[in-house]
């Protein structure tokens, strides 16, 4: 065994198995997410989950826990066979502003959004083109996801993880690493947009494709600095996504 051990142990560190994580790194993500679930609850009480900070997600877990964290923030989706563009984690934290209450109507029930930041620029860009829309259209559409912290990001990724087969690659295709999501990147500040019938297309994106309110966006969003960022078939290897576009004014 000798020859082999040695040459396993000169393996880099960055050693997840990113097709399908090893029973032990199964056993590792569980026992992380048990640890953050009490974290994450209380930041998303206190409505600020998509502000949550490297220390806080660091700190409740113990070090071998956090080199785990680490090995995934290492992980470039080029690396996995995607495209997705890598933006980096800015330093800088921007001026993020609330979007301020939001409510879908839904079988006559009215349902409160959880509450969202974006920064300046992108917030009265998308206030002025929603004037627009409701001026046109007589509708308009709401911030169902603006800013993501990428710290949130990755717990995101993780909390998914399961159920994406345990496959980081997998994962990928519907859930950005951290550094990779428009979300956690001000100067191309994405939104994913929810109607106020509460259609927002996660399950069945043909239903926002369906809604007069994307119709409106695809002939009008540019006049706004907003684009559509995973069209269908698109080159990312990122799922169709209509209802989330991009601020490309900042
Ligand atoms: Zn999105």
């Amino acid at each position: 065994m000798g020859a082999a051990a040695w040459l396993l142990s000169t393996l880099p560190v960055w050693a997840l198995n990113v097709v399908q994580l090893e029973p032990q790194e199964r056993e590792t993500l569980q026992a992380v997410l048990a640890a953050l679930d009490p974290l994450i609850s209380a930041k998303k009480k206190d409505g600020a989950a998509n502000l949550l900070a490297w220390q806080e997600l660091y700190e409740p877990l113990t070090a071998s826990q956090r080199a785990f964290l680490d090995e995934f923030r290492a992980v470039r989706a080029g690396a996995l066979g995607a495209t997705s563009h890598y933006f980096g984690e800015s330093a800088a934290t921007p001026e993020l502003v609330p979007v301020g209450p939001q409510q879908v109507v839904k079988d006559g029930a009215a349902k409160p959004l959880d509450p969202q930041y974006l920064p300046r620029a992108a917030l009265e860009a998308y206030r002025r083109m929603m004037e627009a829309m409701q001026a046109g259209l007589g509708r308009r559409l709401l911030v169902e996801s603006g800013y993501r912290s990428p710290a949130y990001q990755l717990y995101l990724f993780l909390f998914y993880l399961p159920k994406h087969g345990w496959s980081v690659t997998e994962t990928n295709r519907f859930v950005a690493l951290p550094g990779h999501s428009e979300h956690g990147n001000p100067a191309r500040q994405a939104i994913d947009f929810i109607n106020e019938a509460g259609i927002n297309g996660e399950d069945h994106p043909e239903e926002f494709e369906a809604l007069p309110e994307y119709r409106w966006l695809q002939e009008h969003a540019g006049q706004f600095s907003f684009a559509l960022s995973y069209p269908r078939d698109n080159a990312y290897h990122t799922s169709f996504e209509p209802w989330h576009w991009h601020y490309e004014g900042s």
